[in-house]
């Protein structure tokens, strides 16, 4: 059964004609990998994302491996990222080769906490790799310090934060390059899978453009090991067409997250606090209290009252089975998180009016 409130329809909208008709100049093109959409699009996020360069690669995933990889960061080297994320974030370091290191987040942001991603570091460290987690900005001050500090390069994952800013800087560019994921429920969503790499170092983007083409300049010319992950022209021509919306349906997320901010003051929920006016709100997140049930209460009464709901995450990346190889990292507030955390419904086709009604019912959970 559908929630009457779901969580997230998938449905057109104000975008339906243009996403159409970029879906037919394709199909008339007859060109599906590599060409004039996809070299296109890479200028048009470059510029909306405040980066000298975008490069166009088939999942976020893949943006962040690449990038790692493109960075000379590989087998024996470690990767410092946090438990609080889609696993995708780690899974990506492992793709690359590369260690991944769990270092704890900071319980009121969620994001990596600065200092014990310095306490992580080993001689082996070569990069840290904070995750924009909900849209809220990691903090990049501190992390960018201490990767000073230690020489190690930033990598961050910005899967949850196009147009984000941090301190007014947008994210992707303060640290070596940023990587984007269009997968269909993000900020900017593709009809399917997509992703980018933003950075402001031409020889960097040169070099993932190469990796993601086989290790290929020129066609047959394979230079070195890369693979096989392009944006393909139909997903870069519905990307192009949503662009262009994009930053109204994220003052609409930050106008739809001030209502639920305002409404839920008095609600037996934690609101993580905006750190950052940079936030972009991919996800609304509160913390369910302290008795281990009280999620799962929260949830059932949202439930009863039509409302759809969703856990990022219920499981800390490094109690995922797939990282059991890797020394055990103790991430208490991760874990803490893990429990707590639950999605209420937010995006831009939601009214004030269906906002109201949600936190004023997350209000009367018992
Ligand atoms: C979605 C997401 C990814 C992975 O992106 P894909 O395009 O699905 O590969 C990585 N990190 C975070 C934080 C994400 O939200």
């Amino acid at each position: 059964m559908t929630a009457r409130i779901p969580f997230l329809p998938m449905q057109l909208r104000e975008d339906g004609a243009a996403v159409r008709a970029a879906v037919a100049r394709v199909l008339d093109s007859g060109w599906f990998v590599l060409g004039p959409e996809v070299e296109h699009f890479e200028r048009e996020f470059a510029a909306a994302s405040g980066a000298a360069h975008a490069v166009g690669v088939g999942t976020g995933t893949d943006a962040i491996a690449l990038i790692i990889r493109a960075l000379g960061i590989g087998a024996g080297d470690e990767v410092i990222t946090s438990p609080l994320s889609a696993a995708y974030s780690a899974l990506a370091i492992q793709m690359a080769g590369a260690t991944p290191v769990f270092a704890d987040i900071d319980l009121a942001r969620l994001t990596i906490d600065p200092a014990a991603a310095e306490r992580a570091i080993t001689p082996r460290t070569r990069a840290i790799l904070p995750v924009h987690l909900y849209g809220q900005p990691a903090d990049m001050a501190a992390i960018e310090a201490i990767a000073r500090r230690h020489h190690l390069a930033i990598v961050e994952d910005c899967c949850q934060a196009h147009l984000a800013t941090a301190n007014g800087r947008p994210v992707g560019t303060i640290g070596a390059a940023g990587a984007f994921s269009f997968y269909p429920t993000k900020n900017l969503g593709a009809l399917g899978d997509g992703g980018a790499v933003v950075t402001n170092d031409a020889s960097l983007a040169a070099r993932i453009r190469r990796l993601r083409n086989g290790g290929q300049d020129r066609r047959y010319e394979h230079l070195e090991f890369g693979v096989n992950t392009r944006l393909d022209e139909m997903q870069a021509a519905i990307l192009r067409a949503r662009l262009p919306l994009l930053r109204g349906w994220t003052a609409t997320r930050r106008r739809l997250a001030a209502i639920y901010r305002e409404q839920l003051a008095a609600a037996p929920v934690i609101v993580p606090p905006e750190l950052d006016g940079g936030h972009v709100y991919h996800l609304f997140v509160v913390r369910a209290g302290d008795p281990p049930d009280a999620r799962l209460r929260l949830r059932r009464h949202l439930e009863s009252c039509g409302i759809e709901t969703l856990v990022h995450y219920p499981v800390a990346i490094p109690s995922q089975p797939a990282f059991a190889n890797l020394s055990p990292a103790r991430c208490p507030y991760g874990e803490i998180a893990c429990a707590q955390v639950i999605s209420l419904p937010l995006h831009p086709g939601l009214d004030d009016g269906t906002v109201r009604e949600v936190a004023a019912a997350v209000c009367t959970v018992r």
